[in-house]
């Protein structure tokens, strides 16, 4: 049995880990916080009281954590854990960082002859718990090979972007569209609602109509549109828009190193560290529809 070691089990990383032990994995995971370990306690997952605990007798390490800081923290360095990983041993890199931290990462894990992918994920929290996760990788192919079976039992679209740090770049960019599209999304809502519609028809209206997005599809901003969502319960789960504010920050960069044009994403940024400021950066990205309510 593949013995696959699992570190961070946050909003993402827990059902993730979830699906690999239903699909029949061995997988003794590492968070900081207790309360996610007891959480995969319970189902029946193993877990480690340290990361470097975690990956012994592993075979493949997954980590799912916030940002590029936590993710050079846990594998560069002295008392990183690619000095500890035995060679041959896979490694998949999920979380949404820089490409360039991924690269550094990358170069790294190839100087001890470990196998990594960056296989940053869309989808949600939803699409954690069924399993249905698109993965964008960045790395070797025949390493993807190596990896479907895994990524498989916790996605269901499984793409090759391109070499090392090119899932993180196809991440930044649908993230700053999905940003743009909740904005608009948000703005609409409140300028109907205002206008004296009832949110519920004209979501439905824009839903089928021109204006028809992946917001008003699965993830509706106006409390009550939609149930299980994060709208429907103050915001809670989800994905933290302080998270949306790290990937919309890390596009400017990309912009910046590339001289391309992103009014559209310059103006999210700002739009989403105005709701960090009021002090909404734990909530939903999808409370971005408060700055538009009286
Ligand atoms: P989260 O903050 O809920 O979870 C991160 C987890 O990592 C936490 O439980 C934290 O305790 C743990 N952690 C941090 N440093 C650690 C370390 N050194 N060792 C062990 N555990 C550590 O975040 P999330 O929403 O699960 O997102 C994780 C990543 O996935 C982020 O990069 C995010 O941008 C990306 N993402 C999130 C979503 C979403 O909808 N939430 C969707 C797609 C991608």
């Amino acid at each position: 049995m593949t013995q696959i070691a699992f570190i961070g089990l946050g909003h993402m990383g827990l059902p993730m880990a979830r699906n690999l032990l239903k699909n029949g994995f061995a997988v003794t995971a590492f968070d900081l916080v207790a309360e996610a370990l007891s959480a995969f306690a319970q189902d029946g997952g193993k877990t480690a009281a340290s990361a470097a605990e975690a990956i012994k007798g592993a075979s493949v390490v997954v980590s799912m954590l916030p940002a590029s800081r936590h993710v050079e923290g846990l594998y560069l360095g002295d008392s990183g854990l690619l000095q500890q990983i035995v060679p041959g041993t896979l490694v998949l890199e999920c979380s949404t960082i820089a490409p360039d931290s991924a690269r550094k990462v990358h170069a790294a894990a190839a100087a001890k002859g470990i196998a990594l992918l960056d296989a940053p994920v869309s989808g949600g929290t939803a699409g954690a718990a069924a399993g249905t996760l698109t993965f964008m990788v960045g790395g070797k192919a025949e390493d993807l090979e190596k990896a479907r079976p895994i990524l498989a039992a916790m996605g269901k679209n499984i793409f090759h972007a391109g070499p090392d740090g090119a899932g993180q770049v196809a991440k930044v960019c649908n993230n700053q569209l999905l940003a743009v599209h909740m904005i608009g999304t948000a703005e609409a809502m409140a300028l109907g609602v205002a206008s004296g519609l009832d949110p519920a028809v004209l979501a439905e209206i824009m839903r089928q109509s021109s204006g028809g997005n992946w917001s008003l599809e699965k993830y509706n901003p106006w409390p009550g549109v939609m149930e299980n969502v994060p709208a429907s319960k103050g915001y809670s789960g989800g994905f933290m828009a302080e998270l949306m504010t790290k990937d919309l920050g890390l596009a400017q960069e990309a912009a910046q190193a590339t001289g391309s044009s992103t009014p559209m994403g310059a103006l999210a940024l700002q739009i989403y560290r105005m709701l960090l400021k009021q002090g909404d950066g734990k909530l939903d990205f999808s409370a971005v529809q408060k700055l538009f309510v009286e």
